[in-house]
């Protein structure tokens, strides 16, 4: 974009470059600026295409190879083993709640479907909801008596024992609990764990062994809101209900290479542009160590601080939603305000838990992190 020959683009380039703020939100989240300026670069036209991505036939060889070549790296970065399928389709992970039922929950009973849910924030209450339009819901643990504040004990999950699967919210946006690990709890004997990863994929590795499903929506971790990862065992095709909408059956759209209906081709593009990104900063290991130090500073100094406070548990802290308050609430306004005069936006807690939270994603620097503690540093002392 620092085209010579035209000196306008450029300095708009330039100017939009420096208004950039560190952005905290939950999602649609923060992008890598230079995944935003390659998309600019190739808007017009595709690697000499003479159109762009949005103006191109899904059919068309270009973008069979954009979509191939986000997939392989998708592979590549996550070591998706060979018998498990990725899928690139909408509907979003609420679009999910009643699509996981639909392709599932029949899997071992069509006369009684049953699924099991450990129940551990916002997000896996709604999951378990809609499921239960579809089939008989088993909330094997439950943390909302605990306020969500940790996950129930793995011993004391109540399994039953002829469920299809069993669902989990790997990385609660809202109230900030994320699984340090999945516990094994039967899939070596062939139980079924589908997790949403939402808001944590790619940020750590996946461990196939203990996870058999896993989707999400992409706005978080992976690009624009509209397409919708599931990746899945390749046996645990071929088990819809019959009434499933056909776009969403998983074992067509395997079979189509999710291309059974015009996939959200735009955002499968930017997708490939950060997959492409994750892989220059050295793949999921070098991204989650950065992540690990990104939320060990933030973590360690809400610890150490009297005036603000995070609630949960240490052992299941999310290292990508921080959500935290400040001791005297009625700063809240000017907290939000002096953070957005200083660069750092959206801020602002759940309606459904007030306060504050910050997300930081796999896009958000260890600059931006330590730039948020100086703020708060600084809104601390002249508060005192
Ligand atoms: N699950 C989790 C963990 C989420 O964070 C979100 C969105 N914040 C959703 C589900 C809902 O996703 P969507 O709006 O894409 O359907």
């Amino acid at each position: 974009m620092n085209d010579p020959q035209n000196p306008a683009l450029a300095a708009m380039m330039q100017r939009a470059v420096a208004e950039r703020v560190y952005n905290f939100s939950p999602g649609p989240a923060a992008l890598p600026a230079e995944v935003l300026q390659q998309a600019a670069e190739e808007m017009l036209s595709w690697h000499g295409s003479g159109v762009s991505v949005m103006e191109m036939s899904h059919r068309s060889r270009e973008f069979e190879s954009i979509l191939a070549q986000a997939e392989a790296d998708l592979r590549e970065l996550l070591q998706v083993p060979k018998d498990y399928r990725i899928l690139f389709l909408q509907g979003g992970a609420i679009g999910e709640n009643a699509i996981v039922p639909l392709n599932l929950m029949r899997r071992l009973d069509a006369e009684r479907p049953k699924a099991d849910f450990v129940v551990t924030g916002t997000w896996s209450v709604k999951t378990e909801q809609e499921a239960r339009r579809y089939g008989e819901v088993n909330i094997a643990a439950s943390s909302v008596e605990q306020k969500f504040v940790r996950i129930p004990d793995v011993a004391d999950w109540k399994l039953a024992d002829d469920s299809a699967y069993l669902h989990l919210c790997t990385n609660e946006t809202i109230v900030g609990v994320e699984f340090q690990e999945v516990p094994e709890v039967g899939q070596k004997h062939g139980r079924v764990v589908v997790a949403d990863v939402s808001s944590h994929i790619l940020s750590r590795p996946v461990d196939w062994s203990r996870l058999q499903v896993v989707y999400g929506g992409a706005q978080k971790n992976i690009g624009p809101a509209g397409v919708t990862i599931v990746i899945v065992r390749e046996d645990l095709l071929g088990h819809a209900h019959p009434l499933c909408p056909s776009a969403f059956n998983w074992r067509l759209a395997a079979e189509h290479g999710s291309m059974y209906n015009t996939p959200p081709t735009y955002a499968i593009y930017i997708a490939g542009l950060v997959f492409q990104w994750l892989k220059r900063q050295g793949g999921v290991p070098a991204v989650e160590q950065r992540n690990i130090a990104k939320a060990k500073a933030l973590y360690d100094f809400l610890d150490q601080s009297a005036f603000y406070r995070n609630e949960i548990d240490p052992s299941c802290r999310s290292r990508m939603n921080v959500p935290f308050f400040l001791a005297d609430e009625s700063r809240n306004e000017a907290f939000l305000a002096q953070a957005r005069a200083a660069g750092l936006v959206q801020l602002k807690g759940h309606k459904s838990v007030g306060g504050m939270r910050a997300s930081i994603y796999n896009a958000m620097p260890l600059e931006g992190v330590m730039a948020l503690i100086d703020f708060m540093r600084e809104f601390e002392r002249s508060a005192a």
